[in-house]
């Protein structure tokens, strides 16, 4: 006689296949192991980690360790914090930050001081940003405007002189495309509940509790932030699930309301994987196009409609003790072509073979085909030295042990305006499957940081565990992420 399953026993009897190991992928996989259910993650490179991975090189004089542009840990959300700390465990570092604005030869703090960026514009542009800033406000409180595009937002929160000294430049960069042609919602989930005016009154009246700066120090691994995702691959293989290296999904077979199987495409020839759950973080608009029957052709459209940015990383190694105390420096000047730089041994010493080295990253914002793109990766490193030496004389060409780029297609979703409707029509017809999830950056079409993208897997995972939650709220409150309001008798406990 066979007894029946408790309900319990169901859950983790049931399979799950997740596609992609970057962190969200990693994350659901992890928890279930943790819970006892079987799962079974399926990567396309041969590594994991996607864009928040660490790549190694080694020299003659000893190691160097690169992520994809730095990448820090914070999150107000303690269980993810929790989540940290237990897989990083033993590498746990804590860094101090230094960010600044580079432009046109001068620094200043980021995110925005405002006293700061005030004294480096000097009295008289200073005046007129404080200004041109009331004035927008009156104007706003008299008439409200439709907060449409990013250049709207931006305007709304700093003003217009503020906009175009500090945030116009640079978003162009990142997007590549006039902030009036971006949506506003970047800036809202980016810097939401952050503006003059509370600056201003946090200042002179913290009425509604203390802000704590989650920004002056963040959680790193040791050896590069991929070691979070490695180690979360170790904890899966323990527990007796696999992740699958070079196993790219080119098919997710369905009937009806539910995902049947995957096909990937292996060394051995294509392979199809069955299962009970499916969790994406590949692309969300890759996925629409692999269905098996074929998506309706308005979701296909919908998909094709939707774009992302490129990176480029140019990793420089140098025989040099430090270039700058930055943790990230954002260089503003059009001449420069690249948006940001990072010194990884300002995070971390163990990204450098020893004292009497160091490195630096470089980041190119680029689409498919632009002049950037299209560059050689031998062209993308002369170009980076040419702009360390030559415009922001921060290193000696003698000190160049070497470079070399690395390419990450679709690391930014591109909140073009109007991207709203064909996004819905997309995730209208995922949200129709009763077996699978979305989570992750590019899996779910969202701008997310590692903790979002880790929270929606680990919310995923709860999910098929039996519990109930909605991960389109994950990344949607209303404060800005680099603070935390607590109540006035915990702030003075802080
Ligand atoms: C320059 C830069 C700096 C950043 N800095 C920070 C930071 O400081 N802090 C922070 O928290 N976050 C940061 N992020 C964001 C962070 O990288 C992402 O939030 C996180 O990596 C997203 O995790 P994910 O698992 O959703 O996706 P990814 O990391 O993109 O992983 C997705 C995985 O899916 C795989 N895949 C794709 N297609 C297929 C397929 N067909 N089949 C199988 N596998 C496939 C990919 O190879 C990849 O491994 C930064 C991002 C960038 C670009």
């Amino acid at each position: 006689m066979t007894s029946t399953p408790s309900p319990a026993q169901a859950q983790t009897a049931k399979r799950t296949v997740v596609m992609g190991a970057g962190p969200g992928g990693l994350c659901a996989a992890y928890v279930l192991t943790r819970a006892g259910a079987s799962a079974v993650v399926v990567e396309k490179a041969p590594f994991v980690g996607g864009l928040a991975r660490t790549i190694r090189r080694t020299t003659a004089v000893g190691e160097f360790k690169f992520d994809i542009g730095g990448h820090r840990w914070f999150t107000k959300n303690d269980e993810l914090n929790d989540l940290f700390r237990e897989v990083v465990a033993d590498e746990l570092l804590w860094v101090d930050r230094v960010s600044r604005i580079y432009f046109d030869g001068r620094y200043v703090d980021y995110p925005l001081k405002i006293s700061n960026a005030l004294t480096a514009i000097g009295p008289v542009t200073a005046a007129r940003a404080m200004a041109d800033y009331l004035r927008t406000r009156v104007q706003h409180q008299l008439r409200p405007q439709p907060i449409a595009s990013m250049e709207d937002a931006y305007i709304d929160q700093f003003g217009p002189t503020l906009y175009q000294l500090f945030f116009q430049r640079y978003s162009e960069k990142v997007w590549g495309l006039p902030c009036s042609e971006m949506s506003g919602d970047w800036v809202s989930q980016r810097s939401k509940g952050m503006s003059l005016v509370t600056a201003v009154k946090d200042a002179i009246i913290p009425s509604r509790g203390k802000v704590v700066s989650l920004i002056d120090n963040f959680m790193y691994p040791r050896n590069g932030f991929g070691r979070l995702s490695e180690r979360m691959a170790d904890g899966i293989g323990a527990g007796g699930n696999a992740v699958r290296l070079n196993a790219g999904v080119v098919r997710v077979h369905r009937q009806g309301r539910c995902v049947t199987a995957i096909t990937v495409n292996t060394a051995d020839g294509p392979e199809r994987i069955e299962g009970d759950e499916f969790v994406s973080s590949i692309p969300l608009t890759y996925l629409a196009e692999i269905m098996d029957p074929p998506a309706p052709p308005e979701v296909v459209a919908a998909a094709t409609a939707l774009t992302f940015r490129n990176i480029i990383t140019v990793n420089l190694m140098l025989r040099r003790r430090q270039v700058t105390p930055d943790t990230w420096l954002y260089v503003h000047d059009r001449n420069i072509l690249f948006g940001r730089l990072h010194e990884p041994k300002n995070w971390s010493p163990a990204m450098v073979p020893g004292d009497d080295y160091t490195s630096i990253v470089a980041e190119y914002f680029c689409s498919f085909g632009d002049a950037i793109w299209s560059m050689t990766d031998e062209a993308l490193v002369e170009r980076t030295v040419r702009h360390l030496v030559k415009d922001l004389r921060f290193i000696a060409p003698e000190e160049v042990l070497g470079g070399f780029a690395v390419r990450a297609p679709r690391a930014y979703p591109s909140y073009v305006l109007g991207y709203e409707a064909p996004l819905a029509t997309v995730k209208a017809f995922i949200s129709a499957f009763d077996n699978l999830q979305i989570i992750g950056r590019y899996g779910t079409f969202r701008y997310n940081n590692t903790d979002h993208s880790i929270e929606t897997g680990l919310l995923a995972a709860k999910n098929i565990l039996g519990e109930s939650h909605d991960l389109d709220r994950v990344n949607s409150e209303q404060e800005y992420h680099e603070v935390k309001r607590v109540p006035r008798v915990a702030a003075s406990n802080a």
